[in-house]
């Protein structure tokens, strides 16, 4: 039950979402004035915000001018319901659940937002640290564990320190909004486990090593073209909210 109900939060959350990452990078406000179509105006009402089922219903057309939406909406909440859906699973009912969905809302955001624009706006780092951190420190009380909020300060020290290398050493290829947000991921990791930073980082830089490769292979991208990072530093840090913890092991046990 309670991962059916944090897979709809998802697409609801997911919905919202596609708002943010239209209107945030232009500073526009996410409440006001409601969704409208972006070809004829036509105010959505509330059974067209009901997320996948409504854009299925109208084939991602709009009701009245027929415009195309795209597809994009479909994937951001998808993507979102789905790693909803994923920490449910971990982490069942829980603070930390509330914790991790705010984590993984706002760095879908981010790595779409980044994606599109090469930014990682920063209203969206913070107000996604606004929610999760304090979240985070409940969860770690709620759990008798007070440790954890020490812990949660080392991950966000030793991410911080070796982002802001990478950043120094880089001279202006790594964007400061990735370095803005690696507190934030350090500090989640460093929750379960501050040893999990390391992996975190590690995928999160393989992944952008290989999709560079690719890119350059196929002639696209190049020395020009600054290959936004922040989504892969995302991609890193949920992907070792999983598989960090058997990385260490394997490596330690062998
Ligand atoms: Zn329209």
């Amino acid at each position: 039950m309670v991962i059916a109900y944090t897979a709809i939060l998802g697409l609801l959350i997911g919905s919202f979402l596609t708002v943010v990452v239209d209107r945030v990078p232009d500073g526009r406000s996410v409440v006001a004035p409601g969704s409208a179509c972006g070809n004829c105006g036509l105010q959505l009402g509330f059974v067209d915000l009901v997320p996948v089922f409504s854009w299925l219903a109208l084939r991602g057309k709009c009701r009245r001018c027929k415009a195309k939406i795209g597809v994009e909406p479909l994937i951001l909440e998808v993507v979102n319901a789905s790693l909803f859906l994923a920490l449910a699973i971990k982490f069942d009912l829980s603070w930390e659940l509330g914790a991790f969905c705010a984590l993984a809302a706002g760095l879908v955001g981010l790595s779409w937002i980044d994606l599109r624009t090469r930014r990682l706006p920063r209203e969206i780092t913070y107000v996604t640290a606004a929610i999760g951190v304090p979240l985070l420190c409940v969860a770690a009380l709620v759990r008798d564990e007070p440790r954890r909020i020490w812990m949660m300060l080392l991950g966000a020290a030793i991410e911080f320190a070796f982002m802001g290398a990478v950043y120094l050493a880089s001279k202006g290829g790594m964007g400061g909004g990735d370095v803005r947000l690696s507190p934030l991921l350090g500090a989640y990791l460093g929750w379960l486990n501050p040893g999990l930073v390391a992996p975190g980082l590690f995928l999160g830089f393989l992944s952008g090593a290989v999709v560079g490769l690719v890119l350059m292979t196929i002639g696209r991208g190049g020395r020009k073209t600054a290959v936004p990072f922040g989504p892969f530093l995302a991609l890193g840090t949920l992907a070792a909210v999983w598989v960090g913890q058997p990385m260490i092991d394997a490596l330690l046990h062998r």
